[in-house]
C-alpha cells in the first residue's frame, strides 16, 4: 500500500532537477563568504522579497531566532499572534538566545486586531519593554491562514507609531502570496526582517533565508556563526534552494486545491473542519481523541499529525492526484473503526 503522507509539506523530497543542480553546483567555503551559489540564492531571495540582503541558514528556527537576536535586548518583549511558531515550536529559544519574553495577542485566523497590539505595547519601566512586533504569514497553527495585505499594513502602522521594528515569520509566505494572487514582495513590504523557508512547500531539502536591511547583515552573520550555523560548501544546498524559489511557487495553487478537496471530503463525513480556515495547504480537523485517531489513520496508510485536540493534514507537491480521494476513503474507514 502506498503511504499517503499528510504530516507536513516538509516531507517533500528534492526533484530530479534539484538533485542535478545540487550535483553540479559551483561551491566554495561559505564561512569565508566564497560560495557563489549561496550568494546567488541570497541575492535572488532578497530581490524576490524586495529586501536589501539575505542570509542563508539551515532552518527557519534559526532565521527567526537570529532575527529575534537582532531586534531584542535582554529582558525585552516581543508581541506576537497567539500560536506563533517563534513561541510554540521553537523550544524556549527566545529566552535562551535573545533573552526575550513574549506577549501573545489574540489572533483569529492569525490576524491580530491592531488595537489589541497597540494596547499590548509596554513603555513603563515596571514592565518588560516591547522591542519587536512579529507576525506569521501564513499562520501555521491557525490553519495555514493568510494575513491579508491591509492587516499586515495596519500592524506595521502601529509599530511605526511606537517606533518599533517588525519581523515576519514567512515560512510559508509563498503560500500566502499564491492564495492572494500577489507577489511575495507585496507581503514582505514594510517588515524590517522576513524569514522564509525553502524546505516546506517549495520543496528544497534544507534551508531558510533571512531577509533584512543590508546594514543588519554583518551582525546576523555573527549570530549565525555563534549558533553554529556557518556552513561550508553550502552551495550544494543553495542550488536546490534556487530551484525552490524559481520553480516551487508554481505548484502551490495545486497544493491549496488539494487541501480544499480534503476539507470538503472531511465535512461530508461530518468531521469537524472550519472551512474558513482552509485557505492554503493545511486542514485542521477536530476529532475526539485525536492521537488515537491518528494511530488508526497510520494503520490505514495515511500519516497526519495530532496536535492537541486537532489533527493536522498538510498537502504538498509529492502527492499524486489520486492521493486525496484515496486518503478520504482511508480516513472514512478509520472513522468507522471503534
Ligand atoms: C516550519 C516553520 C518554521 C521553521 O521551522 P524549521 O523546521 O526550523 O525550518 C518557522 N515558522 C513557521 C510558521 C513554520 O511553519
Amino acid at each position: 500500500m502506498r503511504i499517503i503522507d499528510l504530516r507536513s509539506d516538509t516531507v517533500t523530497k528534492p526533484t530530479p532537477a534539484m538533485r542535478r543542480a545540487m550535483a553540479e553546483a559551483e561551491v566554495g567555503d561559505d564561512v569565508y563568504s566564497e560560495d557563489p551559489t549561496v550568494h546567488r540564492l541570497e541575492a535572488l531571495a532578497a530581490e524576490m522579497l524586495g529586501l536589501e540582503a539575505g542570509l542563508f541558514m539551515p532552518s527557519g528556527t534559526m532565521t527567526n531566532q537570529v532575527a529575534l537576536m537582532l531586534h531584542l535586548q535582554r529582558g525585552q518583549e516581543v508581541i506576537a499572534p497567539k500560536g506563533a511558531h517563534i513561541y510554540e515550536y521553537e523550544p524556549g529559544s527566545l529566552s535562551v538566545l535573545a533573552g526575550g519574553v513574549i506577549r501573545l495577542v489574540e489572533a483569529p485566523y492569525g490576524v491580530p486586531d491592531p488595537e489589541a497590539v497597540r494596547s499590548a505595547i509596554h513603555t513603563s519601566p515596571h514592565q518588560a519593554p516591547t522591542g519587536l512586533i512579529a507576525l506569521e504569514n501564513t499562520h501555521n497553527s491557525a490553519g495555514g491562514t493568510v494575513v491579508p495585505l491591509e492587516a499586515g499594513r495596519a500592524i506595521q502602522q502601529v509599530a511605526e507609531e511606537a517606533g518599533l521594528p517588525t519581523h515576519l515569520d514567512g515560512a510559508r509566505l509563498f503560500n500566502a502570496a499564491t492564495a492572494l494572487g500577489v507577489a511575495p514582495a507585496e507581503l514582505a513590504k514594510g517588515f524590517r526582517t522576513v524569514s522564509i523557508c525553502l524546505s516546506k512547500g517549495l520543496g528544497a531539502p534544507v534551508g531558510s533565508v533571512l531577509l533584512m536591511p543590508k546594514d543588519y547583515r554583518a551582525e546576523a552573520w555573527r549570530y549565525r556563526k555563534m549558533l553554529g550555523g556557518g556552513m561550508r560548501q553550502a552551495g550544494v544546498l543553495a542550488a536546490a534552494g534556487i530551484l525552490a524559489l524559481t520553480e516551487g511557487p508554481k505548484g502551490l495553487a495545486r497544493d491549496h486545491q488539494m487541501a480544499r478537496a480534503l476539507a470538503e471530503g472531511l465535512l461530508r463525513m461530518h468531521v469537524e473542519v472550519d472551512l474558513n480556515s482552509v485557505q492554503t495547504n493545511m486542514v485542521y480537523a477536530h476529532v475526539p481523541r485525536a492521537a488515537d485517531f491518528v494511530e488508526r489513520l497510520r494503520q490505514a496508510g495515511v500519516l497526519a499529525n495530532a496536535m492537541g485536540s486537532r489533527v493536522r493534514f498538510v498537502t504538498h507537491r509529492d502527492l499524486a492526484d489520486e492521493d486525496i480521494p484515496a486518503a478520504l476513503e482511508r480516513i472514512e474507514s478509520a472513522l468507522h473503526v471503534v
